[in-house]
């Protein structure tokens, strides 16, 4: 792979990169500057004071060695020996200030780091949580992600330090440069001729980990697929059973093998490059301090200017490669950094309307899909083709038929998580476009087909449903009888307080039909006007089932509620049950209605009680619709 990553017009690549990077170096330090004020100032006057030290030692090394070899000469005089005592005084203070400024920066720069990155993952989360559900069903999405997430974080960091070194090297740069140019105007250049392999060593192969990162994305996702397949406890039990372990494993080592590759590919290629370069810069060097010896035996320096030169030059060189290696960094960094603000700049296709109109609380006229057609992001298949439902207000609906034919998507598009191809939802009368979204969702209650199981206490599992509202205890307990979830909790060992789930001490594992009834209370304490629960009973056993089905009736009350669901025993109840096909509405009618027509409805049904399902103990075997459809399918 690494062979495919072109390196040729390198130039050309960087110059483009280069200009656009610079565009976003306003940005960095704007999100920097946000993130940490105080720091970054105290940082920035740091850097320019520890930037100067280094010059000030050399100066003083100066003064030192001449005023030694003043002391030799003198015969160790006191006199000569107390000019000397005051430069060895300041160069230890000297040498004291750098340890101190050190560890200081070091610290400031800690801080400052964990700023930044927190205020980048609340950037990235605030993102996350905004962009639209059709987001995450796209790769690139999540690729974007994952690239916001891991490397932008780092990198983020990383710049920060690069921009430090960049202005620390500058700063004892330009004061090394101030010390030698007396000896020849023309060294600083040929110090900037020696760091120059180097330079471009560090750019290009900036630029070549950047696109290998970027290109090995999904891969890296994969690699988190497999870790996960491979530790997460949700897979544990099947993982056993089929004996996936070593599948996995041997799909991970293969994928870490190849990247490991990679990577150490390219790094050995910068590493051969790196010596190359720092063999071309020790030769400048060879040369620099041949010339200077020449001098000096020939009398036109002194011994403490040899020396000054010495270090200057020197240190002036590995000055300079650290400010080109900064430089080169900083463009890695903000290579990667271009990925943040990629992600950053996703704007969601669903927005707020210019002027929202008011929603109802209380709905008068119902929920209307009208003519409503819509595919997923990316689908040719059409999800709902033309589809028409009324919900009249206060009434329960339940909409039956096969899978796929298109049932939960109604719940996606009522909660405005997509927009239909054409036509309109409604809420008495208004397009739901019109309404402002936040308001919109606080209308309706949801029981997802596949509900989310928090981490948290049973209490605070219900509560989640309404955090604005924040339900009392009563309140909770009254949701947690609605759902039938009263018995679970109480039969807890804390009750309420139990904490569900078991990532965490003291927590407690629950059925799946369990789990169901709490999603399901939490779900009920939301005060909307609009139920809509995605087969609430699937994984209630059937006494459940018809003691569940009896409380709802009273709980629904005035609430306008859709049901998704695959069992019949549940959709008999309904005021008005719709039978949906290949996302159209196919027959609407009561139960025994849609018996009397004898379509779709009624067959399947028939086949189901033909099957035998009707000589078992209908209590305890409900015919279940989907079954019966699979069934005329087949
Ligand atoms: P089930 O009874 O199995 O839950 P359903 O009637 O609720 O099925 P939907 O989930 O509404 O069916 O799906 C309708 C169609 O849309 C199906 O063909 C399905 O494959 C497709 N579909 C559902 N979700 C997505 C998605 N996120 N992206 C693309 N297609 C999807």
């Amino acid at each position: 792979m690494i062979n495919n990553i072109p390196s040729q017009n390198f130039w050309g690549r960087f110059s483009r990169d280069a200009i656009t990077q610079l565009s976003y170096l306003p940005r960095i330090l704007h999100l920097v500057w946000q993130a940490s004020k105080g720091y970054t100032l105290v940082w920035a006057i740091l850097l320019v004071v520890n930037g100067l030290v280094p010059a000030a030692i050399v100066f003083l090394t100066k003064f030192l060695v001449d005023g030694l070899a003043d002391v030799i000469g003198t015969g160790g005089s006191w006199d000569s020996a107390r000019p000397l005592l005051i430069f060895g005084g300041l160069m230890a203070s000297a040498l004291l200030l750098t340890e101190v400024l050190n560890s200081a920066i070091e610290w400031v720069r800690t801080a400052q780091a964990e700023l930044v990155q927190d205020h980048i993952t609340t950037l990235v989360h605030d993102k996350s949580v905004a962009v639209d559900l059709a987001f995450y069903e796209s790769a690139d999405f999540h690729d974007r992600l994952e690239r916001a997430r891991s490397d932008a974080n780092g990198q983020s960091i990383a710049l920060l330090e690069s921009g430090g070194g960049l202005i620390q090297n500058g700063i004892t740069f330009l004061a090394m440069g101030a010390l030698i140019i007396p000896y020849g105007w023309w060294l600083p250049f040929a110090l900037l001729a020696s760091a120059l392999p180097a330079f471009y060593v560090v750019m290009h192969f900036s630029g070549r980990f950047y696109r290998w990162s970027r290109s090995t994305t999904t891969d890296r996702r994969w690699e988190d697929y497999y870790d996960m397949m491979l530790t997460d406890s949700r897979v544990a039990a099947e993982l056993r059973l089929f004996s996936l372990g070593d599948h996995f494993k041997a799909a991970y080592r293969a994928l870490r093998r190849r990247l490991r590759m990679e990577y150490l590919g390219l790094a050995k290629g910068q590493g051969l490059a790196r010596i190359g370069a720092g063999s071309l810069a020790l030769a400048v060097s060879g040369a620099a301090m041949a010339w200077i010896v020449w001098r000096a035996l020939l009398g036109l320096m002194s011994l403490g200017e040899v020396v000054l030169f010495y270090q200057a030059f020197t240190r002036g060189q590995g000055l300079m490669r650290s400010l080109l290696n900064n430089i080169g960094q900083i463009y890695g960094n903000s290579l990667f950094i271009r990925d943040l603000f990629e992600f950053l700049e996703l704007e969601p296709k669903i927005v707020e309307p210019l002027r929202p109109v008011q929603a109802p609380w209380v709905l008068k006229q119902g929920i209307r899909f009208r003519r409503v057609t819509f595919r997923y992001p990316g689908s040719e298949r059409l999800a709902l083709d033309d589809l028409d439902l009324v919900i009249p207000a206060g009434e329960t609906v339940a909409v039956v038929g096969p899978n796929g034919a298109g049932k939960s998507t109604l719940i996606k598009l009522l909660c405005r998580f997509y927009d239909p191809v054409a036509g309109c939802i409604e809420l008495d009368g208004i397009d739901i476009r019109e309404l402002s979204i936040d308001e919109l969702r606080r209308r309706i209650t949801v029981l997802f087909q596949f509900p989310v199981l928090y981490h948290a206490t049973a209490g605070q599992n219900i509560a989640l449903g309404d955090t604005t509202g924040n339900p009392t205890a009563a309140e909770i307990e009254e949701a947690a009888w609605a759902a039938g979830a009263q018995e679970v909790i109480s039969k807890l060992p804390r009750g309420y307080d139990t904490l569900l789930g078991k990532w965490f001490s003291e927590g407690t594992e629950l059925s799946g039909g369990e789990w169901q009834r709490i999603a399901l209370a939490r779900a009920f304490v939301r005060k909307a006007p609009i139920i809509a629960l995605d087969e609430p009973t699937s994984q209630m056993d059937s006494w459940a089932e018809i003691d569940w089905l009896d409380r709802f009736q009273t709980l629904v009350q005035s609430r306008t509620a859709l049901i998704i669901t695959h069992r019949f025993t549940t959709a008999m109840r309904a005021d008005m049950i719709h039978v949906m096909d290949s996302g159209r509405i196919v027959e609407s009618g009561s139960h025994d209605q849609l018996m009397a027509q004898g379509g779709l409805y009624a067959r399947s049904w028939n086949a189901q009680m033909r099957s035998g399902v009707e000589s078992h103990d209908p209590i305890s075997s409900p015919p279940v619709a989907q079954d019966a459809y699979n069934g005329r399918v087949s």
